[in-house]
């Protein structure tokens, strides 16, 4: 059975002052067991944030890494760095940088490729616009996304030590989900796809959903067959609310 997985996506969100209060908040509250829980902050908070829940059992993710492990890319860091901040995870392909900063596909995989050189966890995003679905394109748009990863960045095409997020980009930051039914047709497909590369990878790669996942749609969208927790955006930001949302998930282990 694949555990649960939940992960926060702060975004350029957060202040020292929000940090101290979120770390106060989570340490009451925080869920024990039975869900994989990673918190990606800006990377400017990532080493105190990873200081302070050492024992706590959560793990750290950056939000985005460069594919060189070193150069000058002004303004960038490796994935390597990410990692001696304390990330043991990385979020690569998020829609807001596949739009906002040009990252194609050969760009994410070649990101994806930086972070199993250093060791870190991809948790690689997958969407389609809303132009794109309402073209009947969702499925191809998707899976062209999946396949670009998995043709040409896995060493190991077996390593399925990476993480999906289906996050149509139409639910991101919206507050528009897709329905569970929506969502478990998408996670359908996509562990289809990924059956193509064999039975067993499919069975053990996480494929979890983003897109204003809250507190009231959780449960029906981490009930799914298909469906094995979440990318949590905007409701992460609230201590309480994440820590609930992160229950959720790990009841789906309980039951
Ligand atoms: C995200 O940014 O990955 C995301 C899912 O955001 P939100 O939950 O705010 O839609």
């Amino acid at each position: 059975m694949r555990r649960p997985f939940v992960a926060a996506n702060w975004k350029m969100h957060g202040a020292a002052r929000f940090v101290e209060a979120y770390l106060e908040d989570w340490r009451k509250t925080a869920p024990r067991g039975a869900v994989d829980v990673v918190i990606c902050p800006p990377l400017a908070y990532l080493d105190r944030i990873a200081a302070a829940l050492r024992d706590d059992g959560v793990l750290l993710g950056v939000q985005t890494v460069h594919a060189e492990p070193a150069g000058a890319y002004t303004g960038e860091h490796a994935a390597e760095m990410a990692r001696d901040l304390g990330a043991t995870y990385a979020i690569v392909g998020h829609s807001e940088r596949r739009r906002l900063f040009a990252e194609n596909d050969t760009v994410v995989a070649a990101k994806f490729a930086a972070t199993k050189r250093a060791g870190l966890v991809p948790i690689l995003c997958v969407g389609e616009t809303l132009a794109e679905r309402r073209a009947g394109q969702a499925e191809a748009t998707v899976l062209a996304q999946l396949d670009g990863v998995l043709g040409h960045a896995c060493a190991e095409p077996r390593d399925t030590d990476f993480v999906v997020a289906y996050e149509p980009v139409w639910a991101i930051g919206t507050g528009e989900t897709a329905t569970p039914t929506q969502a478990q047709q998408m996670h359908g497909t996509i562990r289809a796809r990924l059956g193509d590369v064999g039975d067993a990878f499919a069975q053990s790669v996480r494929v979890v959903y983003g897109g204003s996942v809250n507190v009231d749609n959780a449960e029906a969208l981490f009930t799914q067959t298909d469906i094995d927790g979440g990318l949590v955006g905007g409701a992460s930001l609230d201590a309480v609310a994440f820590a609930e949302i992160c229950r959720v998930a790990g009841r789906q282990t309980d039951s």
